[in-house]
């Protein structure tokens, strides 16, 4: 029974910028935390790898894979949209932010650990079948999902995503799938405004949070919501976006998590998987305050990590 934690150095080379929120020392200060508290050493240390290009085209138009190619600057920046710089090496972490995720997929289907955390850079959610948004140029998480049900055959895939932002790119590509259940939390009305957050789809449960909502809206909303439509589908892998700007300390967003709903968030996951031995793949979106954001991930990794 192991849980294992993949990073890459290569994310050092999507550089943002001296002023934007989502920089490198987020993994940093996730890995300082962790360390601190002793899960360091509890945690299967693993490296990343660069992405298959045929994985990244099962999300994404090749024209704007393509297009990326050829924006991407030389030096100095560039803003794909407002929000979401490029640098002379965004493009080669992102690639690494895919390869990493579908690495740890492939092996947590061979059974090497029993769940798994990804911190990756740039995060991934918000990037749609043809458009950068919100800091994200490939989704990770519906790469993942895709790779799940084409290469290694499952039928039936659960995406969770508790960040404060609704993963507008995740559901863009995988609206109306029936392989996939999308269980959305997220403040609203906020970014990204998509029409993603009002509209129905056969695959998808958003959860509404007003702005200023904290613990008691969000656990029993997730357990509301959430928890019937999990056990209805029966997941045979449960993927997780999992952000961690909800939380009440975090510059992005105006909800009002605490540290121990990221541990409460992971029991809810855990109790619903473990007993099932059911893989959880959890892959890191957003989460700008660094000392919020390292105890949240630290306190969610320990449940990943609990074995009773
Ligand atoms: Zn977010």
């Amino acid at each position: 029974m192991t849980t294992a934690y993949f990073s890459f150095q290569q994310h050092f080379t999507h550089d943002t910028g001296d002023d934007h929120p989502e920089h490198a020392m987020r993994i940093l200060a996730i890995e300082q935390e962790l360390k601190k508290r002793g899960l360091w050493e509890q945690l299967d240390i693993r490296d990343g790898q660069t992405a298959n290009e045929p994985d990244i085209l099962r999300a994404h138009s090749p024209g704007y894979v393509e297009q990326l190619q050829l924006i991407q600057p030389q030096q100095g920046h560039i803003y794909v949209d407002e929000d979401t710089p490029m640098s002379a090496g965004s493009l080669d972490a992102a690639r690494y932010s895919v390869g990493t995720c579908t690495l740890a997929l492939d092996q947590l289907m061979k059974n090497e650990f029993n769940n798994a955390f990804v911190a990756v850079r740039p995060p991934g959610h918000h990037a749609e079948h043809r458009k950068s948004m919100g800091f994200c140029f490939f989704n990770n998480i519906a790469i993942t999902a895709l790779r799940a049900a084409e290469v290694h055959h499952l039928q039936r895939i659960a995406i969770l995503d508790f960040d404060a932002h609704q993963g507008n790119g995740t559901i863009d590509i995988l609206k109306n799938d029936p392989r996939f259940l999308m269980l959305s939390s997220f403040q609203h009305p906020f970014f990204p405004y998509t029409h993603y957050q009002d509209n129905k789809y056969s695959n998808l449960i958003n959860v509404h949070l007003d702005a200023g909502s904290g613990s008691v809206e969000f656990r029993s909303k997730i357990d509301d919501l959430w928890g019937p439509a999990l056990r209805g589908f029966a997941p045979e892998l449960i993927l997780v976006s999992a952000g961690f700007d909800a939380h009440r300390d975090d510059p992005m967003a105006e909800l009002c998590l605490l540290d121990d709903d990221y541990r409460w968030m992971g029991d809810w996951i855990r109790a619903y998987a473990a007993p099932r031995h059911l893989p959880v793949l959890a892959i890191l979106e957003g989460g700008y305050d660094l000392n919020a954001l390292g105890r949240s991930v630290s306190e969610f990794i320990a449940t990943m990590l609990r074995r009773d």
